[in-house]
């Protein structure tokens, strides 16, 4: 089968949701992708911030190959070593008291969803609780975290969507704080925004937004699917900002390329929330998923990953500066650590395309933002490349 009618035949058989580049990837090294003619791709995307120690490392796919032949599935109902080891690597690196599981982010979200209810429940006794959470926001697919993300064009087919979520301004403390009322239950944000276009939390806004909580008895519950697990240069970002969540949650990089989420809470919420039957899952923390997340997370400790993204940060964000001094139509950039966008007024798509045929991997976010969420593991010379390759694809709109 040539290339087109392998694609053509690969969408006979699947729901058209993604309009998918036409590129076939076959395996991946460190930081390159290579698709079947064998093209190399350097990868500025991690296939949406999943990839964090980059492709076929050595140790983490050892432990995987060791866990596949040791013990695959075996429900929630029992223990297993795996999950004890991951449940204490989580609770270590994110500094919340208790995790559970998930297959997804979505997941996640669902969970810290039903979390806040319960705890206002058992705590107020009252029903029909709201929930705060910011326009821009992306928190999933699922109907409940689709009915907190604040964006309508993901929402207008679904409705009616959960009840009781009410939208603010982002970075705006009394767009939040004229919502509260005595329903509120939760209040959900990302640290930083990721598809709304790589808008990080005010230091003030969000340290106000801490205080608003503990004084009203709102959780505060933060979404870093996106830019937890060493991203923003901390294991998670929140910790750059001396505040705690009530509720976590993460997944992309989580599980350093299979299928994982979780959310995490205090010892506060979790003795006054859930309680067995009232959450479940039959693959959620699995012996395959939880070995990845241990693995991944001891890798990320051993090689000190979040002090290599500390050191190159300021060297990735020299080369976006540069960009946006060269191009008119580059106008700024933000971001933090390896989670970056470039503010854009030619057509995002067409650059993240034309990245393709220059064997860059891109991202967009927002309607005009070029992202890049590179691994972890990105050195120099990949910086460098990038600086070379944005340079052609930007001189070919100038
Ligand atoms: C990707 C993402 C999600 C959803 O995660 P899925 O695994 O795709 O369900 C939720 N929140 C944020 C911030 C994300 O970036």
């Amino acid at each position: 089968m040539n290339k087109e009618e392998y694609i053509s035949c690969t969408d006979e058989n699947l729901l058209h949701v993604y309009n998918r580049f036409p590129v076939i990837f076959h395996h991946g090294e460190g930081v390159y992708l290579y698709d079947t003619e064998d093209r190399k791709y350097l990868d500025f995307a991690s296939g949406i911030g999943v990839m964090a120690l980059g492709y076929h490392d050595r140790e983490y796919t050892q432990a995987l190959k060791e866990q596949v032949d040791q013990l695959l599935h075996t429900s929630n109902l029992y223990y297993h070593q795996p999950l004890h080891d991951a449940g204490e690597a989580v609770c270590e690196a994110s500094g919340m008291d208790k995790v559970f599981f998930t297959n997804s982010g979505a997941e996640a979200i669902e969970g810290a969803l039903k979390t806040a209810k319960k705890y206002a429940y058992l705590k107020h006794g009252r029903k029909n609780y709201e929930i705060i959470a910011m326009n821009h926001s992306f928190h999933g697919r699922t109907v409940g975290s689709l009915s907190v993300t604040g964006n309508e064009h993901y929402r207008e087919a679904f409705y009616p969507l959960m009840d009781g979520a009410r939208f603010a301004e982002f970075n705006d403390y009394e767009s939040v704080a004229s919502q509260v009322n005595e329903n509120t239950c939760a209040i959900i944000m990302e640290t930083i925004q990721g598809e709304g276009g790589i808008y990080p939390a005010d230091e003030s806004f969000l340290k106000k937004i801490r205080s608003l909580c503990d004084e009203k008895g709102i959780l505060l519950i933060l979404d870093e699917i996106q830019c937890g697990v060493g991203r923003s240069g901390s294991m998670f970002a929140f910790q750059k900002y001396g505040i705690r969540p009530d509720i976590l949650t993460m997944a992309k990089a989580l599980g350093g390329g299979v299928p994982v989420g979780a959310f995490a809470v205090t010892d506060e919420v979790a003795a006054n929330s859930l309680k067995p039957g009232d959450h479940g899952t039959t693959y959620g923390g699995n012996p395959l998923v939880t070995r990845a997340v241990k693995t991944s997370l001891d890798l990320m400790k051993k090689r000190k990953i979040t002090d290599h993204v500390n050191a190159m940060t300021p060297y990735f964000e020299n080369i976006l500066e540069d960009l946006v001094n060269r191009y008119d139509f580059a106008k700024e950039h933000r971001g933090m650590g390896f989670m970056q966008g470039i503010v854009l007024t030619i057509p995002v798509g067409e650059v993240v395309k034309k990245g393709l045929e220059e064997g860059i991997i891109l991202l967009s976010a927002g309607n005009d933002v070029l992202r890049m969420l590179p691994p972890l593991v990105m050195e120099k010379e990949g910086f460098d490349e990038m600086h070379e390759k944005l340079t052609r694809i930007f001189d070919s709109f100038a």
